[in-house]
């Protein structure tokens, strides 16, 4: 690890002007990932502004939806009893990531900020071009089980780790953010990025931007929402894949469908022609064979990962049918 100057933020003011003074500052808060990554010099900041203690760790109702502040952590958002009821796909795809103790420390905003799990981005004996761009990707002919089978490029295959993005994505959410040109929305499904040329970006947040809050829109069938996690054990694994699902469903009909998936791309991977295909669909199981084999029809595969195909298909179906019924455990 490189020494670092450490300072805390008093404010959202402060936290920006810092990090606009200094181009080689970065934000911590919880630090559950960026703290690995400094032991091992993928991040070598000049110094760390300390945002853990603005007050940012608000969950209130608002006109817009539920506003979750950026500070919240993963176990308090889980847990929270709006969101267990009105957006349970949210709850359980956070659960469904890290562990306890992890969930516990870290934050909402940095869930979003966490960076890619790929082997060979966290092993600097090889080259990566998210962490050094130009150098190659030995993952595109390497061992690539876990990587991307949608909007991959030839510079990066890396998929997004998060499972919470999933629900998001979903639920469409918007992030707020606050930077040295004032606050904007951003919705979720632009937030984070595909590789292309530049896999070294994850998000399109601007240099010294600070995530303040997520707003969750009102959403009354996500009441109905699932996520099924497949992974390759029970507990603190990453996803092989995982699906987002959500259905309005009125007499045998559907009238809405959410559907996302998250371990298959850079970021969490929505499925707009999926869900298109969904609506006004009679909510049975041809239908949702239908979805899944439209969801998939431009998965394009690695060397080792073409399980995750009808992996995938077999889970969105999965999904599916448990939301048709009302939502609940997958
Ligand atoms: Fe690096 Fe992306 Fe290639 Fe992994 S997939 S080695 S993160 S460039």
């Amino acid at each position: 690890m490189k020494n670092f100057a450490y300072v805390r933020a008093t404010s959202v003011q402060d936290a920006l002007q810092r990090s606009s003074t200094n181009t080689e500052a970065m934000y911590i808060a919880g630090g559950t990932n960026l703290v690995d990554r400094l032991k091992v010099f993928l991040d070598r900041p000049a110094q760390l502004i300390d945002v853990s203690r603005l007050e940012l760790k608000r969950i209130e109702r608002t006109g817009n939806g539920l506003k979750i502040g950026a500070l919240v952590t993963n176990t308090d958002l889980a847990d929270y009893p709006d969101v267990r009821r009105d957006y349970p796909m949210l709850s359980r795809a956070i659960l469904a990531g890290a562990s306890q103790q992890i969930r516990n420390v870290a934050t909402v905003g940095g869930n979003l900020l966490q960076r890619t799990r790929c082997p060979y981005y966290y092993d600097t004996a090889f080259p990566c071009n998210k962490r050094q761009p130009g150098s190659g990707c030995p993952a595109v002919t390497g061992i690539n089980r876990m990587h991307a089978i949608f909007g991959a490029s030839d510079q990066c295959v890396a998929v997004h780790p998060s499972d919470m993005c999933v629900a998001l994505a979903a639920l469409d959410a918007v992030v707020e953010v606050d930077g040295s040109r004032g606050k904007r929305q951003i919705p979720f499904v632009d937030f984070h990025r595909l590789p292309g040329n530049t896999p070294q970006r994850d998000t399109n947040l601007e240099p010294e931007e600070l995530i303040t809050s997520l707003i969750l829109p009102p959403l009354p069938m996500a009441k109905a929402g699932v996520y099924l996690k497949l992974r390759d054990r029970a507990s603190y694994a990453f996803a092989l894949i995982s699906v987002a699902a959500a259905l309005e469903v009125s007499g045998g009909k559907i009238g809405k469908a959410r559907l996302a998936m998250g371990g298959v791309a850079h970021k969490p991977w929505r499925l707009v022609e999926a869900e298109k295909f969904l609506v006004d669909q009679p909510a049975e199981a041809a239908t949702f064979q239908q979805a899944a084999e439209l969801a998939l029809q431009e998965a394009k595969p690695l060397a080792d990962n073409g399980f995750k195909v009808e992996m995938s298909k077999r889970a969105i179906r999965r999904a599916l049918a448990v939301s048709a019924k009302g939502g609940g455990l997958v």
